[in-house]
């Protein structure tokens, strides 16, 4: 079954989430390898993919945020796009665009970022959008501050989460055609008065102590291997990593797989077209055919459905904010 584990270092800034999805990583697999078009991901693929979506998995259980985090790879390379998509209640799907050969690809840079041009995304999309309100979207490249390219993705989002949050993050990835899982530490900022300047002096010790803690925290948790954050259970990894350490545990949330698809979306994409080039496909094909990229699901138009997909536009031409698919 797939965890996400939430604990807390008692007495310490330091919090710590621990995830592995096994069902629902499988599942995203499956419905993949069933796409006839596409056919299964290539291993360096999937290897990339899992880790994205065991960290989209950390990073949405991580921020106080009522809606969807979305986390993409634009690449320049054999690899086009990768989308792992989060909601608040831990449902997930995940896809990606495989344009080129990738049997030979050793590396991530390989695959994504070829001419270092590679881009990471992560957007957050509320669920209640105030009118006129947009998403918030932060990128960071996929090179160090040298330009020096990333070759582990981990090192991508640690890089992405100083730059955007300030905040100090160990992360461990690693997935395979069975387990895509990630551990992940962070120091938390410090809170209260303890910052102001009346007490600078005070807060500056504990702060240098607060460091310790967490870089020894952070020291345990990247000896992490990836066989054994695939492999072991939760409280195996847990009890061996910090078995001096005392975690305050919070009950385990599930992740799921669920795809926000819908025939709705689907007709707004088919109209964003226009009437002539659908009808040109109406008279190559007979129909229009769309599948789904996430879960697979096929949406059929025959010439009738085509036709009122375009009707509904005249009769609900009612100006507003444009729906985002
Ligand atoms: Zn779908």
């Amino acid at each position: 079954m797939s965890q996400l584990h939430k604990f807390l270092f008692e007495g310490m800034p330091v919090r710590g989430m621990l995830v592995q999805l096994t069902d629902v990583w499988q599942e995203v697999l499956k419905r993949r390898a069933a796409n006839l078009e596409t056919g299964a991901y290539p291993e360096p693929v999937r290897h990339l993919l899992g880790e994205m979506t065991a960290a989209a998995v950390l990073m949405q259980s991580n921020i106080k945020f009522n809606g969807s985090l979305v986390m993409q790879i634009f690449g320049d390379g054999p690899v086009k796009l990768t989308v792992v998509e989060v909601q608040p209640d831990l449902s997930l799907r995940a896809t990606a665009k495989v344009v080129g050969d990738v049997s030979d690809v050793a590396s991530l840079s390989e695959m994504v970022n070829v001419k270092n041009e590679g881009r990471c995304a992560i957007t957050l999309d509320p669920l209640n959008k105030l009118p006129g309100q947009q998403p918030y979207q932060g990128v960071v490249p996929l090179f160090d501050d040298e330009r020096q390219k990333l070759e582990n993705f981990s090192e991508v989002l640690q890089h992405y989460m100083l730059q955007s949050e300030q905040l100090d993050t160990t992360l461990v990835l690693a997935a395979d055609d069975k387990t895509a899982a990630g551990l992940l530490i962070q120091r938390l900022p410090v809170m209260g008065e303890g910052n102001l300047s009346a007490k600078s002096t005070a807060a500056d010790e504990d702060e240098i102590g607060r460091n310790e803690d967490y870089n020894r925290i952070s020291i345990l948790a990247a000896s992490l291997r990836r066989d054994e954050l695939l492999t072991l259970d939760a409280e195996t990894i847990l009890r061996r990593l910090f078995w001096e350490e005392k975690l305050v545990r919070f009950e385990p949330l599930t992740p799921k797989f669920a795809c926000s698809c819908s025939r709705e979306r689907v007709s707004n994409m088919i109209r964003s077209l226009g009437v002539e080039e659908v009808e040109s496909i109406l008279k190559e094909r007979g129909d229009v055919e769309v599948g789904c990229d996430f879960c697979g699901k096929q949406y059929r138009y025959d010439p009738v459905d085509a036709a009122q997909v375009f009707v509904a536009e005249t009769a609900n031409q009612t100006p507003g904010p444009s729906a985002i698919q």
